[in-house]
């Protein structure tokens, strides 16, 4: 059996989750194997019906009074012993931060080797998984000899894809027993910083800025540009580092990894380490005063110029047409 980590974050099942979960029952289905899920959230919406459309044919729901928001310990404690009790052969989780650290340390508690960013397989014995290594830059191959292995599915490695034939899943309770310890690291409180704003790791439109946007009053273009278009503000580690932008929106390596229809990029050079975070994209426009920047050789469409004037030319054609 392989066994699926759904992480709901309170709104159901986020994109990466559900790629994560096409990823696996492919891999179900090539081991010849059933695909399961373990679910801890509480208020995770039509959870169920969701994961029979992908294919899941049980559904491990771990109960227990104190699991009622995220705590890395006592969550992977959990995951431990329900993997002792169901026995899975593979146990899958997104590459998101939670799903990194729940298995990370599921696998230093159970001493399991750990994949991280996982983008392909292939059978055999011991199964042979490609991953990404150094932000995307360069392919492993890993041959993994113990079991389960523990594998993260790189975001947007895979498109999500349902099922044509709904199946029908069990639900099981799983209560695991957990320690006061275990609760050391938790959730607190939550606060939104940008309730009504367009989320970075979905919009289908990101501006970004960096260096070369100046100052945090520089980016008032970008955001005047981003509201024209509906899209979501986003800068490089130079721009969260001055204190630009705040650090939840980053893009890059250390930031968001982001994967919209466009990318506005605006005085950022294009480092390697910025470019795994945009590389999503499908179009890449970058604005940059340097027509040497490293960004243009990997962007799809390109403006040498200054961002200060070309920004707003364009927020005022953009302006003129909606007009
Ligand atoms: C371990 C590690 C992790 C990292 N993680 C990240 C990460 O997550 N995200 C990230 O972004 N970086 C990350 N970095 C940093 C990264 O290597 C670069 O230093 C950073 O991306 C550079 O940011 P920048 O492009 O804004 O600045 P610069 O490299 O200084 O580029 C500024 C660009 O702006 C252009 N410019 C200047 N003025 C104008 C203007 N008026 N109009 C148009 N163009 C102009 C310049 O020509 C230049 O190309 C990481 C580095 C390390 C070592």
């Amino acid at each position: 059996m392989i066994l699926a980590f759904i992480e709901g974050e309170r709104n159901p099942i986020s994109p990466l989750c559900l790629q994560a979960l096409t990823f696996a029952r492919e891999l179900a289905a090539g081991q010849g194997m059933p695909l399961e899920a373990v679910a801890f959230e509480r208020e995770a919406g039509d959870l169920p019906g969701v994961l029979q459309r992908h294919g899941v044919s049980r559904i491990h729901r771990v109960e227990h009074p104190r699991l009622d928001d995220y705590a890395p310990e006592a969550w992977a404690k959990a995951l431990a012993q329900l993997m002792d009790r169901a026995r899975p052969q593979f146990v899958l989780a997104a590459a998101t931060d939670r799903g990194n650290e729940i298995l990370a340390r599921v696998a230093a508690v159970k001493n399991l080797p750990m994949a991280a960013n996982c983008i392909g397989w292939a059978p055999g014995s011991p199964p042979v998984v490609v991953r990404q290594r150094w932000g995307g830059s360069l392919l492993e191959e890993a041959a993994l000899h113990a079991v389960p292995p523990l594998l993260t599915v790189a975001p947007h490695a895979v498109e999500v894809r349902e099922i044509e034939t709904q199946m029908e899943a069990s639900l099981e309770t799983f209560s695991p027993v957990l320690e006061e310890k275990d609760f050391r690291v938790r959730v607190v409180a939550r606060e939104e910083t940008h309730p009504e704003g367009v989320s970075l790791r979905t919009a289908s439109v990101v501006v970004g800025g960096g260096r070369g946007v100046g100052s945090a009053d520089g980016f008032r273009v970008l955001e005047e540009l981003a509201s024209l278009l509906g899209a979501a503000v986003g800068g490089s580690r130079v721009a969260t580092n001055n204190g630009w932008r705040t650090h939840a929106q980053q893009i890059g390596l250390t930031g968001n990894r982001i994967a919209p229809d466009l990318y506005i990029a605006c005085g950022i050079s294009g480092a390697i380490q910025h470019y795994v975070g945009c590389k999503g994209s499908k179009n890449i426009l970058v604005i940059n005063q340097d027509r040497e920047a490293p960004f243009f050789r990997r962007a799809t469409h390109g403006v040498v110029g200054d961002l200060h004037e070309v920004l707003p030319a364009l927020i005022e054609e953009i302006r003129r047409i909606k007009t």
